[in-house]
């Protein structure tokens, strides 16, 4: 099974389809950046991080190790994309949270901010819930296609407007697993 041959042919990280745009070391990097922001900022705030799934997921848990501070951790599930390559601007909560979060400071993780309209839904629900203070932690921000004004308070990288993927992101549930982030050059490839 182990041939040489068949693990050439088969790597999805070496796809030439992919065209990297940020190492796991630049990512890495950043991550270790915001994860001490965040700390200093919150201190004994008690938190609670709120992520995205599934696209945040991998982030999320990258960034949580890089806070040092008391902190809770809670998952939410929004719809966007499905397979294709541009939002539908449909907004609707596919997995709520299990606990009240009224009085709390909020920090919601997220992959990607790109036309705005996820977020600011999500930032406004998460306000009329009661939370004491909502603030938003996204790797990237694809700051050309904004559609909504979405402040994001702690920002891993600003991208152009290409469609990214891997650490997390996906195209149709492909490449959440490169460690890397990479334009994917062509979606009917
Ligand atoms: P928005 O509502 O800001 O347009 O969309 C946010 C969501 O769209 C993200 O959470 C992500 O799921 C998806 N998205 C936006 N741009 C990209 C992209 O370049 N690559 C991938 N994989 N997903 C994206």
């Amino acid at each position: 099974m182990s041939t040489s041959s068949a693990s050439i042919t088969t790597s999805e990280f070496t796809n030439p389809n992919l065209e990297p745009l940020f190492s796991a070391e630049q990512i890495q990097a950043r991550i270790a950046q915001m994860g001490a922001e965040i700390a200093r900022d919150y201190g004994a705030k008690n938190p609670l991080l709120i992520v995205v799934l599934k696209g945040a997921c991998i982030f999320a848990s990258d960034l949580l190790r890089s806070v040092d501070i008391k902190l809770g951790i809670e998952f939410m599930a929004i719809s966007s994309y499905g397979s294709s390559t541009r939002t539908s601007g449909e907004v609707r909560i596919v997995k709520d949270l299990d606990v009240p979060i009224e009085g709390r400071d909020i920090l919601v993780i997220e992959d990607i901010v790109d036309t705005g309209l996820t977020l600011s839904y999500l930032m406004a629900n998460l306000h009329a819930r009661g939370a004491a203070s909502v603030q938003l932690a996204a790797l990237l921000d694809k700051h050309e296609r904004r559609q909504r004004e979405v402040s994001i308070d702690y920002l891993g990288f600003t991208i152009p407007d290409e469609f990214v993927v891997g650490y997390g992101l996906d195209f149709a549930e492909r490449y959440r697993n490169l460690p890397y982030i990479a334009i994917l050059k062509d979606p009917n490839a």
